[in-house]
């Protein structure tokens, strides 16, 4: 068994970003621009919203947080997003999920112009996905796929079984999966991955285990902690977990600790490869944004 090491891996491609970032300056040319909106200050959220910043401060980015009361109306918000929209300093940017209950979500994602949409939710990135055209592919799917071209892992001919419907995970990473992989090659990747068998499970999905037993790849993204046993692996399966879930545990110092959704002790000893959590699919989420981020930009300096 071999661990898939997302904290390495995504390490290595903020070098590559760093180094791509100091050649534009010894050019003499602007670096990319990244601003995340922060509606209130949940948390969760506001860890997420940190680290996104250090990353892109870290490859040498301009990093810019924009952070808004969580009782601003749904009409002030999209009157800053289309301020953003308009502003020629910024390559691209996102706004953090999840919104305060009296904003609707999907409203703000389609009011981000599509060229900035670096998060890859909105409906014509999502589109292009869909078709296998080059697009702004949605961050944590990107990721996966990032992680899996670089352990070699191939998926032509392959069952992949991915668990998990969202928009923002499941079914982008499903499409991303089963594309003719000339077809699905953004403009920055070396390769591509594709050509795979893709059963998409969801919450009501019959027989689950029998399904995930067939397959040579897991993806689970459910958000639910032990929702993946080892009696529903075969040996040698390539196992990857997006599941985030903080459970609690009195003898850490926070109180909690985070686990994802595969039982990974018992799990882990039957796979060929597998992410853990935290350090998997996590950091490679947000190395993604900032990948997004350069290709924003390297597009609008090449139009
Ligand atoms: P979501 O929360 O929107 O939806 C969960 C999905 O799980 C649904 O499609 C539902 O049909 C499915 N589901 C629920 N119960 C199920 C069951 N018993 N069997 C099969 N499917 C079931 O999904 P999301 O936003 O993709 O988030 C999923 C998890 O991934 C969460 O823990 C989230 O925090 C995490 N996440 C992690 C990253 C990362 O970077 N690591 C990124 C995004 C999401």
């Amino acid at each position: 068994m071999e661990i898939l090491d997302g904290k390495h891996i995504a390490q290595t491609i903020r070098q590559e970003l760093h180094e791509q970032v100091e050649s534009l300056i010894r050019r003499g040319m602007r670096v990319p621009s990244l601003a995340i909106v922060q509606v209130g200050n949940n948390p969760a959220s506001t860890t997420y919203v940190t680290n996104k910043l250090k990353a892109c401060r870290e490859v040498g980015f301009n990093a810019r947080l924009v952070s808004l009361p969580a009782d601003i109306s749904q009409q002030q918000l999209l009157a800053k997003i289309n301020e953003l929209n308009s502003d020629n300093s910024i390559d691209g940017f996102i706004v953090q999920l999840p919104l305060p209950s009296h904003i609707n979500e999907t409203t703000v994602t389609c009011a981000i112009n599509y060229h900035k949409d670096v998060d890859g939710l909105h409906p014509h990135n999502v589109g292009l996905t869909a078709l296998g055209l080059p697009g702004i592919v949605s961050a944590t799917p990107r990721g996966i796929r990032e992680l899996l071209m670089r352990y070699g892992i191939t998926t032509e001919g392959k069952h992949v079984v991915v668990i998990g419907r969202s928009n923002i995970v499941g079914k982008p990473m499903a499409m991303l999966l089963m594309q003719k992989p000339y077809l699905s090659l953004p403009k920055m990747s070396a390769a591509s991955l594709g050509d795979a068998t893709v059963t998409l499970c969801h919450s009501k999905t019959r027989n689950l285990k029998q399904i995930c037993l067939t397959a040579d790849i897991i993806i689970v993204a459910v958000g639910q902690p032990n929702l993946l046993t080892a009696d529903m692996v075969s040996e040698g399966t390539v196992v990857v977990d997006v599941g985030i879930n903080r459970i609690d545990d009195p003898s850490s110092e926070k109180g909690y600790r985070l686990v994802g959704d595969v039982d990974f002790q018992h799990v882990a000893p039957k796979c060929s490869f597998i992410t853990p959590v935290p350090g998997g699919v996590g950091p490679m989420t947000i190395v993604s944004l900032l990948q997004n981020t350069m290709q924003v930009y390297m597009d609008s300096i090449t139009v």
